[in-house]
């Protein structure tokens, strides 16, 4: 693992808290239908939490991240950071939300960075927005690139560099700010099992030294297995949840509940079952004994 992430000395420690109520987000395409990306997600996120959001592609995890980095609005429902609901908030505001509060990563290692710029330069421009002190408080510029091992590559331009290297560049301008939100789109999709180790170490130093509340999107199970909690998109919603190493899946609207995957396979689609309440806590799902034989 990297050495300790010290930036202790950075002034604006502390995580915020992320509040999704029936989030819809309905992406209207060229040919004009709607592809309803995300259908009522209901989501609380704690001050400094740490979750890891997985799901089949196509299920709105990308979506939901834009959202609560404040990059796209809802198409209705309503998101808060803290107290402040940033899906009413207007550009003004928003802009200096992205700037100073919240770092998202986007899919993908080009989108992040300015291509024809070198690394020192794009960490410059990752800050403009910072006022004078805040930008005293901060880590400077070649102690974070020597974080995500960068110092060599400094000077630079980022067109020049391999897709790991973007990758911890783009995580070196995300974290260069001190937010209070860290939002990351498969960040180590495109690094070796050891990059990957050492980004995925960063970013939980990052949570450990300043409290910040980080939500990563990953295909990757080892990737998971470092957060305390994994949200799983399915169709738009949020389909089930892990906790500590428990799996729960999360009743929708109109009490809509996803199969676990590998039970779908064996109650598949059109499976008449009967639902019966046992206990105040518990529910029997059954299906007819004579189903086989044509039932369903
Ligand atoms: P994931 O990140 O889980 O793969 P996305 O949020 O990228 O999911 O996509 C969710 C749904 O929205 C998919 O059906 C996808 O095709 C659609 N979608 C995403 N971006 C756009 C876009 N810009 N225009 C039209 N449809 C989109
Ligand atoms: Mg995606």
């Amino acid at each position: 693992m990297s050495e300790a992430y010290d930036v202790g000395e950075l002034g604006r420690p502390g995580g915020v808290a992320v509040r999704c109520q029936g989030v819809v987000h309905l992406y209207r395409t060229f040919e004009g239908h709607d592809v309803v990306a995300l259908q009522g997600v209901d989501l609380s996120i704690e001050p400094g939490e740490r979750v890891a959001f997985l799901g089949p592609s196509g299920s709105g995890k990308s979506t939901l991240l834009t959202l609560l980095g404040g990059i796209q609005k809802p198409s209705a429902g309503r998101i808060f950071l803290g107290d402040e609901e940033i899906s009413r908030m207007g550009e003004r505001f928003l802009s200096r939300v992205r700037a100073r509060r919240v770092s998202t990563m986007l899919q993908g290692s080009t989108r992040n960075l300015l291509p024809y710029a070198t690394a020192r330069q794009n960490i410059a421009f990752a800050r403009l927005a910072l006022s004078s002190s805040e930008r005293k408080e901060v880590l400077d510029e070649r102690d974070l690139l020597a974080k995500v091992g960068l110092e060599e590559t400094a000077d630079q331009v980022v067109s020049t560099m391999s897709g790991g290297q973007r990758q911890r560049l783009a995580l070196a301008c995300a974290v260069s700010t001190g937010p209070q939100l860290l939002l990351a789109d498969e960040p180590t999709s495109q690094l070796s099992h050891e990059d990957r180790d050492h980004v995925i170490g960063l970013i939980h130093d990052l949570g450990d030294d300043l409290g910040t509340t980080i939500v990563v999107v990953t295909h990757q199970p080892e990737v998971a297995a470092t957060f305390p909690r994994t949200v799983t998109m399915k169709g738009g919603r949020v389909g089930s949840e892990g906790r500590d190493g428990a799996e729960y899946v999360v009743i929708g609207a109109e009490g809509v509940v996803h199969l676990p995957t590998h039970l779908a396979a064996e109650w598949p689609p059109g499976t008449l079952v009967r639902i019966e309440p046992e206990q105040v806590d518990r529910l029997v799902v059954s299906r007819p004994r004579g189903e086989e034989e044509g039932l369903a």
